[in-house]
């Protein structure tokens, strides 16, 4: 039996977390110098993976003085939402080493990656759902993060 390994750390301006169980290595990057901390990334995940620093109640603090999220290694299913929706391109993953973006993610077909319509409290609901789209990554992602 092999447990996950999970590094996190904090390089220069990068915020990372790295998981590497079995022969598969994810990782999960923020860049902190375009992270405006304005957590619709943490809105949008499905699995709660990504957490923002406790603000005391009724404390107003503004957004260039908030702390950047936090990614949880253990939750994240790897699913790209985050990556897809950030309007700062502040998030990157690896896969393996290889560098996802929004060229490159494994749910990407041909040249379309499924269109989000949007994301109302942890559910994402796509474009394309009513479509004949279909993507396998994608569907079983999708079977993973299912809201109950
Ligand atoms: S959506 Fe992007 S800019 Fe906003 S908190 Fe998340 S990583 Fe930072
Ligand atoms: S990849 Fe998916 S599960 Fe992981 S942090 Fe981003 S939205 Fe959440």
């Amino acid at each position: 039996m092999k447990w996950p390994i999970v590094e996190e750390s904090t390089i220069l301006s990068v915020r990372k977390t790295k998981i590497e169980y079995l022969n598969r290595t994810t990782e999960l990057m923020i860049d902190l110098n375009k992270c405006t901390s304005c957590y619709q990334c943490v809105k949008a995940c499905p699995k709660d993976a990504l957490v923002k620093p406790e603000i005391p109640k009724g404390k107003k603090v503004p957004r260039k003085e908030r702390v950047p999220i936090f990614p949880e290694p253990l939750k994240c299913v790897f699913c790209g939402v985050c990556l897809t929706l950030c309007p700062f391109d502040a998030i990157f993953m690896k896969l393996d080493g290889d560098v996802l973006n929004r060229d490159n993610l494994p749910l990407r077909v041909g040249n379309k990656i499924p269109e989000i319509e949007k994301v109302k409290m942890k559910k994402v609901i796509l474009k394309d759902e009513k479509s004949d789209f279909h993507n396998e990554f994608w569907d079983h992602i999708m079977e993973r993060i299912q809201v109950k």
